[in-house]
């Protein structure tokens, strides 16, 4: 079976031989506060920071997924309601427990066809820490480059942003926003069960400001770990593991980013040349990483059928766009031969309609 779910995704054809590797390098089954441990979450961090080009003084932590993130953002790190702007199902769950957790976050969506609107001077004053999603992986939009730099020049806000379906696939403006989370599953190419969190030093300034420390996942309490390359919670050790190994395969991050490119224009161009309909209309506000195609429920569950039978499995259509849509993973792990062999079962697909 191949797959192009959009996560958990296929994961690189290296993490069968790396797993053999782990268990025998015995490191899974050290302390997570012994000696090997710590040497390898060194390592694992700072191959992280050089492949995908994160600033020196940002901070990368380890946690369980994405979605933690949201709660650690919540309680750690937002004293004033916060302000989310989204365009789909993630970006807005994540709004929805933030004001489960704190009082008053507000929300400000966007068409999906539209690309959210500059300035928002005004909007942006209330609030001290303002959510994007950098890769709305429920519909494929994606915010375009240069977005993130101009909010930034907006005001002096905290800019959190959820890039769980584009990190490591896309190159991320680092420097315009700082709190940036991920999971593994996705662009990273390693089994699901662990997210990886990077935080600037302003960040960190206001966590030490709100001085927020009650939960085990509290982020000042997280950084206390990690600032001993521990972690606050016994951590998936074989992802870190995994993740240490990959981050010493994979090209730089440019050099990935540029076939994410190349290869998303490809899929775009053959989705439109063989009758195809994107999702997403407005090419602007497209994603690399996640391409979804509209078709009708009929149609959809006749192309996830066909393609089962074929061994090649699609993404399902995400929230509002389950029954309409489905999905294609644009991401690193992916070789060329399963994209051919995709291309040709959907070209073979659309000649039969
Ligand atoms: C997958 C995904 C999440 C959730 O990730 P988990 O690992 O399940 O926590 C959150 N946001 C976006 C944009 C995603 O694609």
């Amino acid at each position: 079976m191949i797959t192009f779910y959009p996560g958990p995704s296929k994961v690189y054809d290296e993490v069968g031989q790396y797993l053999q590797e782990a268990v025998e390098s015995g490191v899974i089954s050290a302390n997570h506060r012994s000696g090997s441990f710590m040497q390898m979450m060194e390592e694992t961090i700072s191959n992280l920071k050089s492949k995908l080009d994160v600033p020196a003084d940002y901070e990368v932590y380890f946690v369980s997924s994405a979605t933690e993130c949201w709660e650690i953002i919540a309680q750690s790190l937002i004293s004033v309601p916060s302000l989310h702007i989204y365009n789909g199902a993630f970006g807005e769950k994540w709004m929805e427990y933030t004001q489960k957790l704190t009082s008053g976050a507000s929300g400000l969506s966007f068409d999906m066809n539209e690309l959210p609107d500059l300035p928002f001077a005004s909007k942006l004053s209330g609030s001290e820490v303002i959510c994007l999603t950098h890769n709305e992986t429920s519909n494929g939009t994606a915010l375009p480059a240069g977005f993130l730099e101009s909010l930034r020049s907006e005001g002096d806000n905290l800019i959190a942003v959820d890039a769980t379906s584009s990190m490591a696939g896309v190159v991320l403006p680092w420097q315009s926003a700082d709190i940036w989370y991920a999971s593994v599953q996705k662009c990273f190419g390693l089994p699901a069960g662990m997210g990886v969190m990077i935080v600037s030093p302003k960040a960190i300034e206001r966590a030490e400001e709100i001085g927020e420390k009650k939960h085990y996942n509290s982020l000042l309490f997280i950084r206390e770990n990690f600032l001993k390359n521990q972690t606050p919670f016994t951590p998936n050790t074989l992802c870190i593991y995994l993740l240490n190994k990959i981050m010493q395969q994979v090209k730089p991050i440019s050099e990935v980013a540029e076939q994410t490119k190349l290869r998303s224009a490809g899929w775009y161009r053959f989705l439109s040349s063989n009758k195809y309909n994107p999702l997403v209309k407005n090419e602007a506000a497209r994603s690399e990483t996640v391409i979804a195609v509209t078709n009708t429920p009929q149609k959809i569950t006749e192309i996830k059928e066909a393609a089962r039978k074929n061994g090649i499995t699609l993404g399902n259509g995400y929230g509002k766009h389950k029954d309409t849509s489905f999905r294609i993973a644009n991401f690193p792990a992916i070789s060329d031969q399963e994209i051919a062999a995709l291309q040709y079962f959907l070209a073979e697909m659309a000649r039969k309609q």
